[in-house]
């Protein structure tokens, strides 16, 4: 399996791209940035596109790739829109409505240029070669991680979360798991902050490491661009051995 690091931080800053891996050149997970990462050829490559929640950070590359799909090259296959209904919801009444963005599920009407697949929390479904499993984690939106695997390696995808139990408690024992992909936006001054935004700082990641399946490599990302060294620098203090933020750009083989 393939991941491909489209865009590794919780937000925009110079040569620093909102939240999106892309599986297998064909999968994404979240899509914070998808136009600003790969060319044309590549983008029309993406067959589904798996959303955590709703926030601009993880979807709007949705609205390039959208338009990318609909006017370069031949016609092809809708692009799979897939989540949880709360978060297919959030996207139908507050990005592709008609306001926001245009409709690409109605457009155009012969053919559209995408289609939702609501997702059933709890439960393994087939996602193009993938296995995907959403389980509810702790964000002020209804939000989803993700149990990625292939059938031999696979990876835990945290979604945006504050401190958390049932992913975690759904990942252990997954045979070949690689990678925990979890999220930090904030540095450890910044607690109350993460408290009410639902996410992590370093030390609650520290925190949330016995939880985690064992001895799995930890890599950050999510990481706001306007606290970066600080950041890092606390994250640095954990276990290099185990935690490291993922690089922007890099493509990871599990
Ligand atoms: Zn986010
Ligand atoms: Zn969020």
């Amino acid at each position: 399996m393939k991941i491909r690091v489209l865009g590794a931080y919780g937000a925009e800053g110079l040569g620093q791209r909102p939240t999106a891996f892309l599986v297998n050149e064909r999968i994404l997970v979240d899509a914070g940035t998808v136009g600003g990462a790969l060319t044309c050829a590549e983008q029309r490559l993406i067959q589904h596109a798996l959303i955590s929640h709703a926030h601009l950070d993880h979807v709007v590359g949705l609205a390039f790739l959208t338009e990318t799909i609909a006017f370069a090259g031949e016609a092809r296959e809708p692009l799979t829109i897939a989540g949880v209904e709360p978060v297919l919801d959030a996207l139908r009444g507050g990005v592709f409505n008609n306001v926001g963005w245009p409709d690409f599920a109605q457009i155009p009407s012969e053919a559209p240029v995408m289609k939702y697949r609501t997702l059933v929390e709890d439960v393994e479904q087939r996602l193009g070669d993938l296995w995907v499993t959403p389980v509810a984690v702790n964000h002020s939106v209804p939000t989803s991680g993700f149990i990625v695997h292939d059938g031999s390696t696979g990876f835990v995808f945290s979604g945006d979360t504050g401190p958390t139990e049932a992913i975690w408690k759904a990942a252990r024992g997954l045979r070949g798991l690689r990678a925990i992909i979890l999220e930090c936006a904030y540095p450890n001054r910044l607690a109350a902050l993460a408290d009410v935004a639902y996410h992590m700082t370093p030390e609650r990641i520290a925190a949330e490491l016995p939880k985690l399946p064992p001895g799995v490599p930890v890599w950050i990302y999510h990481i706001k661009p306007q606290f970066y060294d600080e950041i890092a620098e606390e994250l640095s203090r954990i276990d290099p051995a185990r935690v490291s933020i993922v690089e922007q750009d890099k493509t990871y083989s599990l």
